[in-house]
């Protein structure tokens, strides 16, 4: 199969505008013929749900959670990128597109990148006009802070909340329309299949997660908006409930996973420290504004970090990257720390961490004004930790944040299946290799608020759509796949839980395709896989039944998709070989243990399509050309 993007023609800057007035458009009565299925409440689904049904669909909106805003979304803290250039330091829409295809290693579309761009002006009106809190200057204009891999400040936020504040404008604008009767909400519901007729994506099975009942629901076009797989790690920094099951039954429907082993993995979260553990605390990426980074120059050095002078202690950012010092992107600050580690000049009693020193910023700005910015970091990480980053440094260690893989779409956001769009962390998104801090909010909602709302209708009203209801066949196989492999989790009646199983399969894919992978860790990596999961089929236990609220049966659903999906990261791991971003393989590194890409050979999208059981996926790939910028090798010294 040959994947076309569908990237329309003309300059970069005149793409979007042209595809828009070239959609066909519904007739607005005829928006009201149209029922559409949105899977995901988080900053996508959210405001897709809510634009959809303000522009006159059926909208029917499903989350795992017991209210929408409970999304993942709500934990995101830092800000939001927008190209409005307050703060006069010669930001631009260029500009911010250019640091976005350079960050991401340039492993991503121009012409997506470029629209995110110009569309994330548009996304902090839409989200002021609804009553977001953002900071404001002194002169009442929206405040702007730095984030990495930029020089200019152009990062919109709400304190370290801007996640949940985003989140409640659009979960505002969503309960608007579930009052007008557009959007129908199912909340604690997981979606098990898609169901596909002649082609064509036309709905949904669930489970009640409350009663267990399987239910199907019909509709003319569905909308993936379900997150990031990141807790294929087990441990990180996302939501408990995030998970790969959505994108990977879809993906066993014949939706093409895209650039499964790009994984994220942020510098600044705060440190494992015990084997019980089930999830890692993010620090944000704004506090690399003020706090610095750094070891004792010694390996070794136990001091206590007051007791260690200046002199003493190495600032490895600042001193290798001088240009963008503490804010460099995340896959290098990532590496460095790690590196750092290994050459035993870790702190704490593990010695896998690094110190984020306020000192110098509280002397300068005064601690009130440290308060005024992270005062709800610092008590959060007071809180977990019992150490009080006023008086002493955080420690911080690298730890999995975000997926830049998802499921291949084109530019209208629709996968390899008809009517099946895909929107935010779940599809293989904007940021190629590595995503850029604060530009997941901005994706997010520019996917859901001004994307999917035009290129839906193109595609609603250029297809032929047979009626149907949920007497389909269709709907009825999909119904017995769900309830046969419940019964079968449920029968196994093994003797090692869920959760043991997924640390074990967590602690593989950490080890070998975490921040450095080598081929020769990859394939250990993949038979491990292999063997986990078939001692998983066999050993499992699942307690309780399928008739009532269950959750080790919703983990064991999740699980088994993550032990199937770990091996396609793997598989995708071992098939790039270049390092790029946040896929750093130890055999493609230049002379400065950067990653070495290899363009000639890897400028594309990997998309893998599943074909059986236990066979291996099938390659595609989609060649990324660049029209207007040109690639080089990264460097941020
Ligand atoms: C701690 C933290 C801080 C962050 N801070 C920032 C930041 O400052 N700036 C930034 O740009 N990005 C940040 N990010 C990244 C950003 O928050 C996410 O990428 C983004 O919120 C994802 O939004 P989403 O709508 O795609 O998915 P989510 O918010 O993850 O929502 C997924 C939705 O899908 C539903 N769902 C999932 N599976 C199923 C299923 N099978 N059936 C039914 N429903 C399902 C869930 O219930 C949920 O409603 C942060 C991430 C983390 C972890």
């Amino acid at each position: 199969m040959q994947l076309d993007a569908k990237i329309p023609g003309g300059s970069l800057s005149e793409k979007w505008d042209r595809h828009r007035f070239e959609l066909k458009l519904v007739n607005p009565a005829n928006k009201r013929k149209f029922d559409i299925i949105v899977v995901g409440t988080g900053l996508a689904g959210g405001s897709a749900s809510a634009s959809l049904a303000e522009l006159g669909y059926n909208v029917k909106t499903f989350c795992i959670q017991d209210s929408p805003r409970r999304a993942h979304s709500i934990a995101a803290q830092g800000g939001i990128n927008a190209a409005k250039n307050y703060t006069n330091e010669g930001d631009s829409i260029w500009r911010l597109f250019y640091d976005t295809i350079k960050g991401g290693d340039f492993r991503s579309r121009e012409a997506n990148v470029y629209r995110l761009a110009q569309l994330s002006n548009n996304i902090i009106d839409q989200c002021v006009a609804q009553g977001v809190p953002f900071a404001r200057d002194y002169g009442g204009l929206l405040a702007n802070r730095s984030f990495g891999g930029a020089q200019v400040q152009r990062t919109f936020y709400s304190r370290g909340q801007t996640g949940q504040q985003l989140l409640l404008g659009a979960y505002s604008a969503l309960m608007r329309q579930v009052a007008a009767g557009k959007v129908k909400m199912f909340p604690r519901r997981e979606m098990l299949d898609l169901v596909i007729i002649n082609e064509q994506a036309r709905g949904v099975v669930v489970r009640n997660l409350i009663t267990g009942e399987i239910e199907a629901h019909a509709a003319d076009a569905v909308v993936l908006s379900t997150g990031g797989y990141g807790n294929v790690y087990y441990l990180s920094t996302m939501a408990m409930a995030s998970n790969v099951s959505a994108s990977y039954r879809v993906f066993k429907k014949g939706a093409f996973f895209a650039n499964p082993c790009f994984t994220q993995i942020h510098p600044t979260c705060i440190p494992v420290h015990g084997t019980y553990q089930s999830k890692l605390t993010l620090m944000s990426e704004s506090l690399r504004n003020d706090g610095r980074v750094w070891v004792p120059k010694k390996p070794g050095d136990k001091h206590p970090p007051r007791q260690i002078p200046e002199s003493e202690r190495d600032y490895f950012l600042e001193n290798k990257y001088p240009s963008f010092g503490n804010l460099v992107p995340r896959d290098v600050a990532s590496r460095n720390a790690k590196e750092q580690c290994d050459m035993g000049k870790g702190v704490g009693e593990t010695g896998f961490a690094v110190y984020l020193d306020f000192e110098d910023a509280i002397k300068r700005d005064g601690k009130d004004v440290i308060a005024q910015k992270y005062g709800n970091l610092f008590q959060m990480y007071e809180k977990i930790t019992a150490d009080n980053p006023y008086e002493t440094p955080m420690m911080i260690y690298p730890a999995v944040h975000y997926t830049m893989g998802g499921l291949w779409v084109d530019y209208n956001l629709m996968s390899t299946i008809d009517g099946l769009f895909v929107m935010g962390e779940a599809n293989f998104s904007d940021h190629g290799a590595n995503r850029l801090g604060a530009s997941a909010l901005m994706q997010g909602l520019a996917d859901g608020y001004f994307i999917i709302p035009y290129t839906i209708g193109g595609y609603l009203v250029g297809s032929e759509l047979q009626d149907i209801t949920t007497d389909h066949p269709s709907f009825k196989e999909s119904i017995h796949e769900a309830n046969s492999r419940i019964k079968k989790l449920l029968s196994i009646n093994g003797k090692r839980t869920v959760d043991d199983f997924h640390k074990e399969l967590g602690h593989i894919i950490w080890e070998y395709c975490g921040m450095t992978r080598n081929d020769e860790g990859l394939k250990k990596a993949q038979r491990l896989i292999r063997n986990l999961r078939e001692e998983f089929w066999g050993n499992v236990i699942v307690p309780g039944s399928k008739e009532e609220f269950n959750q080790s049966l919703e983990r064991a659903g999740r699980v088994a998709d993550f032990l199937e999906f770990g091996e396609l990261m793997i598989i995708d791991a071992l098939e790039r070989k270049e390092s790029c971003g946040g896929h750093f393989n130890e055999a493609y590194q230049t002379e400065e243990n950067e990653a070495k890409r290899d363009d000639e050979n890897f400028c594309h999208v990997t998309a893998w399509e599943f074909v059986e059981e236990d066979k291996e996926p099938v390659f595609h790939k989609e060649s990324l050309v660049f029209e207007n910028v040109e690639l080089t090798q990264r460097s941020y010294k």
